[in-house]
C-alpha cells in the first residue's frame, strides 16, 4: 500500500474529532511530500535535530509537532515555527518555552506529557506533580504558553486491558483538571494518545490527537 492509501484507510475510521499526526521520524522528506500530497498537514517529529532540516525543505503550511523529549537548549530553535509540543514534563521546560515564545512575539500551546506505562524509560509527569505544577505560582505567570490538554503513551504490551486502562485513567485525570484548575476552559481540549499499535482502542477510550507512523510510512 502507498502512504496515501494509508492515510486514506486511517483516516476512514477516525470521528470527526480526532487529529491524525503523520509521524514522520526516520523517514525522508520525499514520504513526508507523498503524504502533503494526499492532503496530510500535521507531522510529528521527536527529535529536533531532525525536525529542523524537514521544516526548511518542506512547503511552510505544514504544522509541525514535537512529540518527543525535548530539552531546553533545543527550545530556541524550534520556538518560531513549531504548532505543539506534546512533550513537556516539567516546570523547567515550560518556563524556557515561555521564555523563547516571547522572544518570538508568539503563544505556544503545549500537552503534558503523563506518565502512564508501567515502563521505566518513559518521561512523563505523575498525576500529584502535575497538579502541583498547575496550581503553582510559576506556571501562573507564563503568558507565552498554553496547556491545551495531555499527552499519554501506553506500556508496549500484548496485553490490551493494561493499555485500555492506561487510556481511561488519563481521559479520568484529564476531566478533573478540565474541570478544576481549567474552569472548562475550551482551548484546554486535547488527549493525544494512541499510536499505530493502539490509536482504535485509543480513540474509543476519547482520544482527541493519534500521533501514527508506522502505520502510514511502513516499518522504521
Ligand atoms: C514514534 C512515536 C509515535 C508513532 O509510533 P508508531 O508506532 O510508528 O505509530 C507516537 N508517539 C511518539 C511519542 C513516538 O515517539
Amino acid at each position: 500500500m502507498s502512504i496515501a492509501e494509508n492515510l486514506a484507510a486511517i483516516k476512514e475510521q477516525l470521528k470527526n474529532h480526532v487529529t491524525l499526526v503523520a509521524v514522520s521520524k526516520t523517514f525522508p522528506v520525499e514520504a513526508i511530500q507523498e503524504a502533503y500530497q494526499a492532503g496530510q498537514r500535521i507531522f510529528g517529529e521527536n527529535r529536533v535535530q531532525e525536525l529542523l532540516p524537514k521544516y526548511e525543505a518542506l512547503p511552510k503550511d505544514i504544522e509541525w509537532h514535537l512529540i518527543g523529549h525535548l530539552q531546553t537548549n533545543k527550545v530556541k530553535s524550534i520556538a518560531p515555527f513549531i504548532s505543539l509540543i506534546h512533550s513537556v514534563d516539567s516546570l523547567k521546560l515550560l518556563e524556557e518555552i515561555n521564555k523563547e515564545a516571547l522572544k518570538n512575539n508568539r503563544v505556544i500551546d503545549c500537552l503534558l506529557q503523563m506518565y502512564i506505562a508501567k515502563e521505566e524509560t518513559k518521561f512523563g509527569l505523575d498525576f500529584e506533580e502535575t497538579r502541583a505544577l498547575l496550581n503553582s505560582s510559576e506556571y501562573a505567570a507564563l503568558p507565552n504558553i498554553r496547556i491545551v490538554g495531555l499527552m499519554g503513551m501506553a506500556t508496549n504490551t500484548p496485553d490490551a486491558s493494561v493499555v485500555r486502562q492506561e487510556f481511561k485513567s488519563l481521559l479520568t485525570f484529564f476531566n478533573e483538571l478540565k474541570q478544576s484548575v481549567f474552569n472548562n476552559t475550551p482551548s484546554f481540549k486535547e488527549i493525544s494518545m494512541g499510536m499505530s499499535g493502539d490509536y482504535k482502542m485509543a480513540i474509543e477510550e476519547g482520544s482527541t490527537m493519534i500521533r501514527v507512523g508506522s502505520s502510514i510510512f511502513g516499518v522504521r
